[in-house]
């Protein structure tokens, strides 16, 4: 992608090591692009790949309230207290009651 922004900024430049004169005016939306798209690309891909790391939803204990991956409690059973899990989005929503209790301890 910097070589692609490179090529269109810069299209002209002589290579010492080819003692040659490179013009890049004529094609330098074309390779800029592409090397612009690749890099977008490239980007894109490593962003899937993260997103896919982080594809497992989270859950919470509703006893200790402890958080945990669904991978690390396929069973939806606290490993730390034996309690149920559940869906960490929403879980304050469903049990505000505890939500209210989080705030008076930081009160
Ligand atoms: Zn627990």
């Amino acid at each position: 992608m910097f070589f692609g922004c490179v090529i269109i900024l810069n299209p002209r430049f002589y290579d010492r090591l080819w003692s040659h004169y490179w013009d890049f005016t004529d094609i330098k939306w074309l390779y800029g692009i592409v090397f612009i798209i690749i890099g977008i690309v490239f980007i894109c891909y490593a962003w899937a790949k993260k997103a896919k790391d982080f594809e497992g939803k989270f859950l919470i204990c509703t006893k200790c309230e402890e958080t945990f991956e669904e991978k690390d409690a396929p069973s939806y059973q606290c490993p730390k207290c034996n309690a149920k899990l559940e869906d960490m989005e929403g879980f304050y929503e469903r049990h505000p009651e505890l939500h209210d209790g989080e705030k008076s301890l930081n009160n």
